[in-house]
């Protein structure tokens, strides 16, 4: 588990509220309130940004020179490709010059499910990690706690524990914080500590396909 070190913080606002706010944008394109103040860590940091068909509002302002079709995307979706520095195209003076229209990816984006999960955003995410390692969740119950716990071992596990699977679990740290999102339940059980590591990995499986499929209804 990464330990951050002692810096200044930013109030990430209580824990349980704000999974389940995030448990509702992975479900749908609810988006996500962040309060990113002046960081603009996601729009320098070499991301592609997915365009998908409904960001027709936005592809209209995107000039086609930044716009490319990529792989491992959904088949027919297009990205908004990064600079060579890493930087949107679309970042004008440190700010999104089409914020009003930017793509739902953007509005999906929030750093703070890696502070959730305890784990940095990876190689190259300096000014994300920077935040990530900034954020501070509260916990107005022991619910809050538990909870966050529960998030931070899925992660975990996930991460620490991929021969367990007999799947393929992701490797990528968005990946890996996004199947803790889904799973976390599994690590509410007080019995947990008395399961195979097989046991909870199907278990983990098994939670993140019922997730899906609520996404899926
Ligand atoms: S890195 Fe996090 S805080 Fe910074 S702009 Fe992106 S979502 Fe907001
Ligand atoms: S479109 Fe706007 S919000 Fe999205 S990455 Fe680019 S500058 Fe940032």
């Amino acid at each position: 588990m990464t330990q951050f070190p002692a810096q200044s913080s930013v109030a990430a606002g209580p824990f349980s509220a704000w999974l389940r706010a995030m448990r509702r944008s992975l479900l749908g394109n609810e988006g996500m309130d962040v309060p990113c103040g002046d960081c603009v860590g996601c729009c320098v940091s070499g991301y592609s940004v997915q365009l998908r068909p409904e960001d027709h509002k936005a592809a209209a302002r995107i000039p086609a020179t930044f716009i490319v079709s990529a792989p491992g995307f959904t088949k027919g979706h297009l990205t908004v490709r990064p600079l060579s520095n890493g930087v949107c195209p679309m970042l004008d003076e440190g700010k999104c010059s089409i914020y009003s229209v930017r793509p739902q990816t953007c509005l999906d984006y929030d750093c703070r499910i890696f502070a959730a999960a305890g784990i940095d955003a990876g190689e190259g995410k300096d000014v994300i990690n920077k935040r990530v390692h900034e954020w501070r969740f509260s916990y107005p119950e022991r619910s809050d706690e538990l909870e966050h716990a529960a998030v931070r071992a899925a992660a975990t596990f996930i991460r620490d524990r991929r021969d367990s699977f007999t799947v393929r679990v992701p490797a990528g740290p968005m990946g890996i914080a996004v199947f803790a999102i889904k799973s976390y339940e599994v690590f509410l059980d007080a019995e947990i500590s008395d399961k195979s590591d097989a046991d909870v990995a199907r278990a983990i499986i098994d939670a993140v396909r019922a997730f899906d499929s609520l996404q899926a209804g």
